[in-house]
């Protein structure tokens, strides 16, 4: 398998921890000089750039969090002047002001140099044509993944979300080799693909996929690779970042985070580093941004990192798959229950489907939990018999991984709703007046 550059790939891990120690001290003096924001971080616990000397006290810097970043809405966050910046991306916010973050001519060609390194470590080179379903526009996807791929030569499709007639077109008329876009949306072009009686393997040429900007689980991987005969990567990033930006290799075993562009902890409740492969909340550093700091940035996401070497032949660190969210752990009668633990159950059973929605309810300050599940097309059946000991195996085995009872509800291939964007899999109707 190629290299984008195989002698910064595969550097050993001490050469490359020593590289990153570097980077992290300029990238501190860069942004103490110049943005005020974080040079009153790094004073109020009386640390220079200098300071820095190892890793464990670099882990004396204050968090970067995202109310930092709302607070600092629409730019004082900025460090370079807009005559140095050429584009502005800005974040999808439910709640508050949007995060609108600027990128310098450099930041733009860090982002796509590590997404060509990712894309060229599973595979993809100038003969490639690659069918962008990303949204074009304020979100990073579209055009990140865009410029990446015409920077090492692989052929656009700028067709953008949505029509999904036309995406089924394109994909059968040109020889369209690889997709980007959601998981979900892929998903959803599979479905309309069995409607129509397509088959992907065989009317068309497409064979890898960039899948990524929603949470999703190793099961609907294995689902979608085995539907479509396309081999999904797992993409991660952010536009705090600079866009997604870590992609899998060939081997499909973790994230590359490219040292020399990205400093992630894995922390635990207490702020200590976790052991390699141990699962704790990130925390990002950019080493070489340019407009707009992200120096220790707490992303609200949960998984593991390990450095161990990967079956690739790279040794920058891997990222685990995201397993979930600092702030999307529901809590249960008490219990502290994450959707991707649900997930992973749904994903034990082939007759379900990756489609659900779980509900929570309370009465008299009692919460209930129910999970509704779209069960296969190959599994319907009108046997009540059937259908209850179904029901009643996903219900036991729910209990014994979450600790209290759920509700399961098998519903219709197709009753539950998709989505183009980010999947929202939980609906919280509990009251507490
Ligand atoms: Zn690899």
């Amino acid at each position: 398998m190629a290299y984008w550059n195989k002698e910064l790939e595969t550097k050993p891990k001490e050469e490359l921890q020593k590289m990153q120690l570097g980077l992290l001290r300029n990238e501190l003096r860069t942004m103490y000089d110049s943005s005020k924001f974080i040079h009153d971080k790094m004073k109020s616990v009386g640390l220079l750039p200098e300071d820095i000397d190892s890793f464990e006290r670099f882990r004396k810097v204050p968090f970067m969090k995202k109310t930092d970043l709302r607070d600092n809405y629409p730019d004082n966050l900025f460090v370079k002047p807009y005559h140095e910046l050429v584009r502005l991306h800005v974040s999808s916010g439910t709640t508050g002001n949007p995060i609108v973050v600027g990128y310098t001519q450099n930041d733009l060609d860090n982002w796509a140099e590590s997404l060509d390194r990712g894309m060229t470590s599973f595979g993809m080179s100038k003969d490639d044509i690659l069918q962008n379903f990303h949204g074009y526009g304020l979100f990073t996807g579209g055009l990140g993944v865009h410029y990446a791929a015409e920077k090492m030569g692989v052929t656009v499709l700028p067709i953008s979300t949505g029509n999904t007639e036309r995406q089924i077109k394109m994909m059968q008329d040109l020889p369209i080799t690889s997709f980007a876009g959601t998981p979900s949306y892929m998903f959803h072009i599979a479905d309309i693909c069995d409607q129509k009686g397509i088959d992907i393997r065989r009317d068309t040429k497409v064979r890898y996929a960039i899948a990524g900007g929603e949470p999703w689980s190793e099961s609907m991987r294995q689902k979608l690779q085995e539907r479509t005969g396309i081999k999904v990567h797992n993409c991660y990033g952010a536009s705090e970042f600079y866009g997604p930006m870590f992609l899998e290799c060939n081997e499909q075993d973790g994230l590359h985070v490219w040292a020399d562009l990205a400093y992630v902890e894995v922390l635990d409740r207490n702020g200590d580093q976790c052991a390699d492969g141990e699962r704790g909340e990130l925390v990002v550093t950019m080493l070489k941004k340019e407009a707009f700091p992200l120096i220790r940035y707490k992303i609200g996401d949960i998984s593991s990192l390990t450095w161990e070497k990967c079956g690739c032949g790279r040794t920058h660190p891997r990222l685990m798959r995201i397993s979930g969210r600092t702030d999307d752990m529901l809590i249960v009668r008490g219990v502290n229950v994450f959707p991707s633990q649900i997930e992973g159950v749904i994903g034990e059973f082939a007759f379900l489907t990756p489609f659900y929605r779980i509900t929570l309810t309370n009465e008299n300050f009692m919460d209930s939990m129910t999970i509704d599940v779209e069960i296969g097309e190959d599994s319907l059946t009108e046997d009540t018999v059937s259908i209850d000991r179904m029901t009643r195996s996903v219900e036991s085995r729910l209990k014994d991984v979450l600790n209290i009872k759920a509700v399961v509800h098998l519903t219709l291939p197709g009753s539950l709703e998709r989505f183009e964007g980010k999947s929202c899999h939980v609906k919280d109707l509990r009251r507490y007046d």
